[in-house]
């Protein structure tokens, strides 16, 4: 690579990029009389060599990231302006928009009227980040789109990466016994991760991989509108409530998220290896059932349970 080209061109050349990549626009040409263009031109094998060839009228996007083109991007004969500044006084209204759209970590007022086909729709066959190349399913999410109550784990394990649902493991029925000592049904309480795609090994989700899922997860809180969330885990509560804090210093506390009151409690896998502190989780649980209303079901007499 030419070592004149500046890092932080580069860095800008790779956030258009994206940001193009989103809109669906994956490649890119120079019409032969030299000026740039952007569209959804044929991609062409790599370049020999790993260079760019500058002469070549087209070039793929990987080797645009490379080139001074990307720098001074088009779209349909529009120039896009390339900082902060020159983006506020020169963009054309019908693209601000698209390169202006409503970041769900700054505003306090996510989209409204969005119902989750929407958002599933949006996510597509979703490959933001490194998670899609290992995974078998998407697990989007499942339960009631209207519930109260929203539960929101780390992310799939290996069952419900085969199947596409959250919680169908041992933690799943864990956590179904949980919802049903709280006297609801697990079809009327939404379910959903931070993650949607299985972190190999089931480690857990790296900051870039949290970055590029969790606005989806954010949409499906909002359109959902939940009076209760409950995190299950460190990984949930820390990136819902953005701390570093381990889960003991804030776990049975309330917050606020977009007017929903969020509370973080143990994952159910962490009480299949430590049944002592299932007590904790019972406690924290029936908060958000004072918060919810619910009462508990009547005890099972020794007959009805057997
Ligand atoms: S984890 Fe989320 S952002 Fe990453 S590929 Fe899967 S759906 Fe897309």
């Amino acid at each position: 690579m030419n070592s004149q080209r500046s890092y932080p061109a580069l860095l800008k050349a790779e956030a258009w990029l994206r940001y193009f990549d989103d809109l669906g626009i994956h490649s890119f040409y120079r019409d032969r009389a030299g000026s740039s263009v952007m569209g959804n031109a044929p991609p062409v094998p790599a370049l020999s060599g790993g260079e760019s060839d500058l002469s070549d009228p087209v070039w793929n996007a990987r080797d645009a990231a490379a080139t001074p083109y990307v720098a001074e991007p088009q779209i349909a004969g529009i120039r896009l302006p390339t900082s902060t500044g020159e983006r506020n006084r020169r963009l054309p209204p019908e693209l601000h928009a698209l390169v202006h759209p409503p970041s769900l970590f700054e505003t306090n007022d996510p989209p409204r009227n969005e119902t989750l086909e929407i958002i599933r729709s949006d996510l597509g066959e979703c490959t933001r980040c490194k998670l899609h190349r290992t995974r078998h399913t998407i697990v989007f999410g499942t339960g009631n789109p209207h519930a109260d109550l929203v539960f929101v784990g780390e992310g799939p394990g290996h069952d419900e990466d085969m199947q596409g649902l959250p919680f169908v493991g041992r933690a799943g029925k864990l956590l179904t016994q949980m919802i049903e000592a709280m006297g609801l049904r697990r079809e009327q309480v939404y379910i959903a991760n931070i993650v949607k795609c299985r972190p190999p090994e089931n480690r857990a989700p790296q900051e870039d991989e949290v970055a590029a899922c969790m606005p989806f997860l954010l949409r499906q809180i909002a359109a959902i509108g939940p009076q209760v969330i409950v995190c299950l885990g460190s990984t949930a509560a820390q990136n819902l409530l953005g701390t570093k804090k381990s889960i003991s210093h804030f776990r049975g506390q309330w917050f606020d998220l977009h007017g929903a009151k969020v509370i973080a409690t143990y994952h159910p896998a962490y009480l299949l290896r430590n049944p002592n502190a299932k007590l904790d989780v019972w406690i924290d649980l029936q908060k958000a059932m004072a918060i919810l209303g619910l009462a508990p079901p009547p005890r099972k007499s020794s007959r009805e349970r057997d």
